[in-house]
């Protein structure tokens, strides 16, 4: 055997089933410094890495090939060298067994595996992704590490020789994920500030307003009929409902998940495989809701499926984002769909704990806005068998008056709920679906329709025409704690939401959608039980 003659200070030998078991404690320590934003991990040394007291040492082990490619660097030679570029790039290198009985090389033969203690790195690194260089890394880190740590680590595929299934190019495309932690230093969970909380904690030993550690937690990820026609079509959005929230509605329909943090932790690689999933069952779109407290996970999935993903992304969110994390996002996402909630910072403040809401969310609008341009339509291919769940193919949507369609002059009429069966006018109805745009939903509130006026006037004022659609929402039903609050416990009147819609006409906001008032129904909260996750 190749190991046999190994034998290392503290070293003893067994005899195993598959041949000499040596019990080896691992021979020198991890790289890292203080400025690492991803840590990798293998399973253990090799015979040829333990004799030169460095990471991947053996010759044909393609791991600085593939990490020299995915920087745009040359493949560094010698451990300085390999040292120097670890540290350049923000790498981290480790492995996940600290100690174990091992024949030669072979992961399979471990036994008695005692772990390493990732903890002095990850409390001095601002380390924002664990990835494993492997199934048998992930494997073992899996059982040993993740249980205690709760972090969960995105597997990437061997860089062994042994994993002749793939290519050195194979492999650079799945590793260059890596380079989305390492060049978004600002998209940091490590000390957050992703949204306007600008919380700055360590979302990796902490939690902030939003209750999101620095991982995935996600409660539902499925086909959904239930969003603008143009979002939904027939098929369906495929969405994926996130955990936690930067605001604290009072009223909010998805509190399960939002405010009592109900969801499962996911690692980016999941996140990324469920993307796909979604895309497979046929969804028009990604629909990523309330994903702005794991900004920096949903580019590092999107950048995994870089190339495979062929349908537009939808940011679906509550509005309150900073412009920065706007910017971020632009490249990842072709769909906006931002809520305006309140004009009123006493409103803001009172019903979801964010007195500065307008000013931040306009503001976010307005970037959405320049950086998409005029919304962008194509013509929905049906498919029949994957329509959204519970909904038969051609009725996803149908909760936006009949058709969603535009409420123009000539349109409001139509779709209004005192004649749901007039004919339908031409505009944006269920077979154009959004590829590129924005649009803007506001849910009226009860008693609060000036505050709706107020949110139209300054829209109609301050925002490009032609450039945005815009989404009048008769949903409100008294969810969660609305009932702390009188005023808002119970569903908004015909009267008022006709108030806002004839409002909108008046100022010219007539490109969009309005709802039935039927619209307001508790099935429209879709349940929770981590289906797709
Ligand atoms: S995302 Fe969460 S932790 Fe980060 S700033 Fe916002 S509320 Fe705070």
């Amino acid at each position: 055997m190749a190991d046999s003659a190994e034998k290392p200070a503290g070293s003893r030998q067994k005899q195993a089933g598959r041949g000499t078991l040596t019990h080896i404690v691992h021979p020198f320590g991890p790289v890292y410094d203080k400025t690492s934003r991803v840590l990798i991990l293998g399973s253990f040394p090799s015979v040829k890495s333990r004799e030169m007291a460095f990471f991947y040492g053996h010759p044909r082990n393609r791991f600085w090939k593939v990490a020299s490619a995915v920087r745009g660097e040359a493949v560094p030679s010698g451990i300085e060298e390999k040292r120097a570029f670890l540290l350049r790039n923000h790498i981290a290198l480790w492995d996940v067994i600290h100690s174990c009985d091992i024949h030669g090389s072979s992961d399979s033969s471990i036994r008695n595996a005692v772990p390493n203690n990732l903890m002095p790195i990850l409390r001095s690194a601002p380390i924002e992704m664990i990835y494993c260089n492997g199934a048998a890394s992930w494997n073992l880190y899996e059982k040993y590490i993740r249980p205690a740590a709760g972090i969960p680590a995105v597997r990437l595929p061997s860089t062994s020789p042994a994993n002749a299934a793939f290519s050195l190019d194979d492999l650079i495309k799945k590793w260059r994920r890596i380079n989305a932690p390492i060049d978004h230093p600002e998209l940091t969970v490590r000390s957050c500030r992703l949204c306007p909380r600008d919380c700055g904690i360590d979302r990796l030993f902490r939690r902030g307003f939003c209750g999101s550690p620095a991982w995935t937690v996600a409660a539902r990820a499925a086909l959904h009929p239930w969003e603008e026609p143009c979002i939904s079509g027939a098929n369906g959005s495929g969405t994926v409902f996130f955990t936690g929230c930067t605001l604290r509605c009072c009223f909010c329909q998805n509190y399960s998940i939002s405010q009592e943090n109900f969801g499962k932790s996911i690692s980016t690689g999941r996140l990324a495989e469920i993307f796909l999933e979604l895309q497979d069952q046929g969804a028009n779109n990604i629909n990523l809701v309330t994903a702005t407290q794991y900004v920096p996970q949903v580019i590092e999935a999107l950048e995994a499926d870089r190339g495979l993903l062929r349908i537009p992304v939808v940011w679906n969110c509550g509005g309150y984002e900073t412009v920065e994390t706007v910017r971020a996002l632009a490249p990842y996402v072709d769909v906006w769909l931002p809520d305006i909630k309140y004009f009123s910072a006493d409103l803001a403040g009172k019903y979801s704990g964010a007195r500065d809401y307008f000013p931040r969310a306009m503001a976010a609008v307005k970037e959405m806005i320049r950086l998409s341009g005029k919304p962008e339509f194509r013509e929905e291919v049906l498919h029949r068998e994957s329509a959204a769940q519970g909904t038969p193919a051609g009725e996803a949507g149908a909760q936006y008056g009949n058709t969603g369609a535009q409420y123009g002059d000539a349109a409001v009429g139509a779709v209004r709920a005192d004649a749901p069966d007039a004919p339908q006018p031409a505009g944006y109805g269920q077979s154009l679906l959004l590829t590129r745009g924005v649009v803007i939903r506001h849910m009226v509130l009860p008693g609060q329709y000036r505050d709706s006026e107020e949110i139209l006037r300054r829209i109609a004022a301050e925002l490009p025409r032609g450039q945005f659609l815009i989404s009048l929402m008769s949903q409100y039903t008294p969810f969660y704690k609305s009932s702390k609050h009188p005023e808002i416990n119970r569903r908004i009147t015909t009267y008022e939401y006709n108030k806002v819609l004839d409002t909108a006409i008046e100022l010219g906001l007539d490109e969009g959608f309005m709802q039935e008032k039927s619209s307001a129904k508790e099935e429209y909260t879709p349940p929770f039980a981590l289906q797709g996750i």
